[in-house]
């Protein structure tokens, strides 16, 4: 894989480019990935040649389209190891997929007595769509204890799932901590007292290779944008008799079967939750995303990013001062840390400079960040276009920032 990186890297060209004066080193990539020029011009063909409404109309263009959308829905239930197309619906991203089934299933049909599970490291968007329909219902929201390191273990899973758990949602790789969480052995808890498991997917696909009916989940849902797709586009893949309880959440055109004056029916899902026209040209974006990864090969993709990971790890290690979260276990393409007494954020503005794109904050992890006594960390981020000569380029900068912050 580290022959193929410059040739990789050729298909980024925002990574090209100098700012404040220094080639940039971007290390954000689990706040967005950059896109590979063939995912750009897939959407600008699509927008040059096939560009029309789909589900519509008949014409040749409509038909193209149409066909550019529902082929990508069956790329993507091939990509994620689903048992037909027909599992997959189109989402603006991660936290719409998450919204629609806590607002479609658990408002829908939970109540007073029963209890949704989650862990305290998860990202908000994983956590208040539950949090508020728990609100909604008058059911309980429980949390998996974290143990010191910010993980859970499945002993504590198992205590929390009980015969009231009615809901499971946990993320695949957590955007703190970079750990992979035990989704399959998890599922199996779950599925012994008859919960559902939802799956965050957002930080796993663009580094490891997932097969849901392999992990035994309900719902797994990601965003394009994380994996080298455009924004805007995102999945939920779901079992399909738990799609089939979930209640449509937006009505409109496209989700109908029949429309009455006084009531309606609606298509079957997946259609029944793509009311209105949907990013069509993000999903042919999408696809274009998926024949990139594949192209490399999955599995190469995971050992790249898992060997730098390794090696950022290691690298930071050397540095006096620098306290890392999380586990000493494989990290998936990245890791948070704190620099000293410096602050985050300063540490970000100073890397900057550098040329150094990091992320600082609470990565939308407040829950998280209380449990390890801090405001908010610096996170460096990695995807298959970043090299060594990248982590060194950080740990040259954050050497600097010590210096300056004496
Ligand atoms: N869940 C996790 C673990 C994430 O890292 C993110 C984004 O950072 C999200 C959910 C939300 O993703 P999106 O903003 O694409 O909906």
């Amino acid at each position: 894989m580290s022959d193929r990186i410059s040739d990789i890297r050729r298909l980024f060209p925002i990574l090209d480019q100098r700012v404040n004066g220094r080639p940039l080193v971007y290390l954000d990539h689990a706040a967005t990935a950059q896109k590979p020029t063939p995912v750009v011009e897939a959407v600008r063909r699509y927008y040059e040649w096939d560009n029309a409404n789909v589900h519509r109309s008949g014409h040749t263009l409509g038909q193209r389209a149409t066909d550019a959308y529902e082929t990508v829905r069956a790329q993507v239930a091939r990509f994620v190891g689903a048992g037909s197309e027909r599992d997959i619906v189109f989402t603006r991203g991660v936290t719409s997929a998450i919204n629609l089934v806590a607002t479609g299933y658990a408002r829908a049909k939970l109540g007073a007595g029963d209890d949704i599970v989650v862990s305290a490291m998860e990202h908000h968007g994983n956590l208040l769509p539950w949090q508020q329909a728990a609100k909604a219902t008058g059911a309980t929201l429980s949390y998996i204890p974290l143990q010191p390191d910010g993980t859970f273990t499945l002993e504590d899973a198992e205590e929390t799932i009980t015969s009231r758990t009615k809901l499971v949602a946990v993320s695949h790789v957590s955007n703190v901590l970079g750990v992979a969480n035990p989704v399959r052995e998890l599922a199996a808890i779950a599925r012994r007292v008859g919960a559902v498991v939802f799956v965050d997917g957002a930080q796993a696909v663009s580094h490891m290779p997932v097969d849901v009916r392999e992990l035994d989940c309900d719902f797994y849902a990601f965003s394009g944008h994380k994996m080298y797709g455009p924004t805007g586009i995102g999945v939920l893949y779901g079992r399909r008799e738990q799609l089939e309880r979930i209640e449509p959440v937006e009505y409109g055109g496209q989700m109908i079967d029949r429309v009455g004056l006084r009531d309606s029916t609606w298509r079957e899902a997946p259609w029944t939750f793509e009311a209105g026209t949907p990013n069509v040209a993000g999903a042919v974006g999408l696809g274009a995303a998926i024949d990139f990864l594949e192209r490399i090969g999955r599995d190469a993709v995971a050992e790249h990013d898992r060997k730098l990971t390794r090696y950022a790890t290691e690298r930071l290690k050397e540095i006096d001062g620098l306290t890392i979260y999380g586990p000493e276990v494989d990290r998936w393409g990245l890791v948070t840390f704190n620099l000293a007494r410096i602050h985050p954020h300063d540490v970000s503005s100073v890397l900057d400079v550098y040329g150094v794109a990091i992320r600082a904050g609470h990565h939308c992890c407040s829950p998280l960040m209380d449990h390890f006594g801090t405001s908010a960390t610096a996170r460096a981020s990695f995807g298959l276009y970043n090299t060594e000569e990248d982590v060194d380029r950080l740990v040259e900068a954050l050497l600097h920032t010590k210096r300056v912050f004496g």
